[in-house]
């Protein structure tokens, strides 16, 4: 079947009902030797993964870990990574991320929430693990990576038998709240992450799902060469982003591994190493968060290396200015740029650009809703209505990938999950053709004398004055007003002062949004998944 127009994208996905292990197991019987991830000398084939994956299931098992069981991976990416994701999975238990940055007394609340009995963290992180074990149910605990290794090298490569209602069995147990507040656990049975990662890789490949011989899961190509910009088995990406975020677990890592990708692993982001391999390697996809791409634009390789073999550019996780996908779009003409949006209540994403390089894209919005997924804008200050289209209001998000709930927390559950809606505490607006733009988080909406400043419009408009490289801009609390909006700027050039970037938003907005302070910085600061730190921002006022 070839799809030639946005109209014809079938509306809806038949998702086999199967575990996320079947997804590792259907791609290493289709991509057997090709590389599945590298890591510098280091390779790993699609085949040497589930045999990996299958050895530490059996490990696991073997020492009575499976059925429900929480593990928590401890790890930045590395080639364990996957073989500890998939394994534990397939052993049926279920997998919880932990950011090996956090501080000792956050993962400790993460390990018991989750009541993880084992985890795995090698290196530094592990001194932390060591330092607040006592404080949590873990058992064991795979320390470096000779005793993750040992631990399998003498189990069978079979798959274990085992029992998993794709619909009750977590997969993921994800905490997320991080840069806002309580940090909570997302449950995510296995058909979230299966429909979610299908959701996905369909759209971005044009494909369809399907079942091998054995019945496992892999995807059937639907669309033409011309119509995708990327092919089954054929895509190169170097990845950045880290896999204990959703946008890690589901476009980084279980995207690929269905789509037959192979995967770079690099220590750290290094603008001059990732171009200089992108080159070598003749990537085809470049993806990651805004931050990344601040970078590389910011890096003088970029413009000259030989950058011919990318297809497709994919954002998410943070708004991309504006100004930056023009200048991506100068870098790459023809090339798709695709921002997507969603967060950890949603599995990764509910939105993306449309699925084909001829569909209509509209830049400064995150796209459409993905196959079943639906999308309404209701009143921020409450209520389910939905607001008409091109008024602002709370972004609403209901389909397959929804989470099952908050871990432990039927209250916080209730809030934001109202007949099957999630609320997101995103504000947003829906364009008359149904396309999503994300103005502004809720809860990062600044009020002046009772009106909503959106800090995203004054960042836009400081990213589009020459000589501003990022821009971030927070509320400083006044009693007699509310809150004054206050900018952060990284500049790329010293050309701009204070003053003229001040009056050069101001003389174009509302006067109650005026920028009432602004300071330069060396950086803005990022979390690990990319966001702006704006409680850190707002801490140094
Ligand atoms: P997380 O659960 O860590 O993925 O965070 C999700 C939040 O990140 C969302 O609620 C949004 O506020 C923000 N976000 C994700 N993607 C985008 C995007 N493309 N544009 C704007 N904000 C985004």
């Amino acid at each position: 079947m070839a799809i030639t127009k946005l109209s014809e994208l079938p509306s809806t996905l038949d998702y086999p009902e199967v575990p996320v292990g079947s997804i590792l197991a259907g791609s290493a019987a289709r991509y057997g030797d090709r590389v599945a991830y590298r890591h510098g000398e280091r390779e790993l084939t699609f085949r040497e993964v589930y045999r990996d994956a299958c050895r530490f299931a059996n490990a696991l098992r073997a020492q009575g870990i499976g059925d429900g069981d929480v593990v928590a991976i401890h790890l930045p990416n590395c080639l364990a990574y996957p073989v500890a994701y998939y394994g534990i999975l397939l052993a049926g238990a279920t997998f919880t991320p932990a950011n090996p940055l956090l501080p000792p007394a956050d993962l400790a609340a993460q390990l018991a929430d989750s009541g993880a009995v084992a985890a795995i963290s090698f290196g530094k992180p592990a001194q932390a693990l060591a330092s607040i074990r006592e404080h949590t149910n873990v058992r064991l605990v795979l320390g470096s990576p000779d005793e993750f290794a040992a631990c399998y090298a003498d189990q069978p490569d079979s798959r274990p038998e085992v029992d998993i209602d794709v619909h009750e069995r977590l997969a993921h147990l994800a905490y997320t709240g991080g840069t806002t507040g309580r940090s909570k656990g997302v449950r995510l049975p296995h058909r979230n992450v299966v429909v979610n990662t299908l959701q996905y890789t369909c759209w971005g490949t044009g494909s369809v799902p399907a079942l091998d011989a054995d019945g496992n899961l892999v995807v059937d190509q639907i669309g033409s060469e011309d119509e995708f910009p990327g092919r089954l088995g054929t895509g190169i990406g170097i990845n950045l982003t880290p896999w204990f975020h959703a946008m890690g677990t589901i476009a980084g890592l279980n995207s690929p591994m269905l789509a037959g990708g192979t995967t770079v692993l690099h220590d750290g982001f290094d603008p001059v190493h990732y171009l200089t391999d992108a080159e070598r390697l003749q990537v085809t996809q470049l993806g990651g968060a805004p931050a990344l791409f601040a970078a590389l634009l910011s890096c003088p390789d970029f413009h000259t290396r030989d950058l011919s073999s990318v297809r497709s550019i994919g954002s998410g996780a943070a708004p991309m200015p504006h100004e930056m996908i023009k200048a991506l779009s100068r870098r790459f003409p023809g090339v798709v740029i695709n921002e997507g949006y969603g967060l950890t209540e949603v599995t990764m994403g509910a939105t993306s650009g449309p699925a084909f390089l001829s569909g209509t894209r509209k830049p400064g919005a995150v796209g459409v809703p993905v196959f079943d997924t639906e999308v309404k804008i209701v009143p921020a200050e409450g209520g389910e209505d939905p607001v008409p289209p091109g008024e602002q209001g709370e972004v609403c998000i209901r389909g397959p990938q929804v989470m099952a709930g908050y871990h432990n927390r039927p209250e916080e559950t209730a809030a934001v999950l109202v007949n099957g809606w999630l609320h997101t505490g995103d504000i947003g607006v829906l364009d008359e053709d149904g396309y999503l733009s994300i103005v502004d988080r809720k809860k990062d909406m600044l009020l002046y004398k009772g009106y909503n400043v959106y800090p995203r419009e004054l960042e836009e408009l400081l990213m589009a004055q020459p000589g501003v490289a990022a821009a971030a801009v927070v509320g400083r609390k006044r009693a007699d007003v509310g809150e004054l909006p206050v900018a952060f700027v990284v500049r790329s050039g010293d050309d701009a002062t204070e003053q003229q970037l001040i009056d050069a938003v101001n003389a174009n907005v509302l006067p109650y949004k005026r920028i009432r302070e602004l300071y330069f910085v060396d950086t803005i600061p990022v979390s690990a998944a990319g966001k702006v730190l704006k409680r850190e921002l707002r801490a140094r006022l």
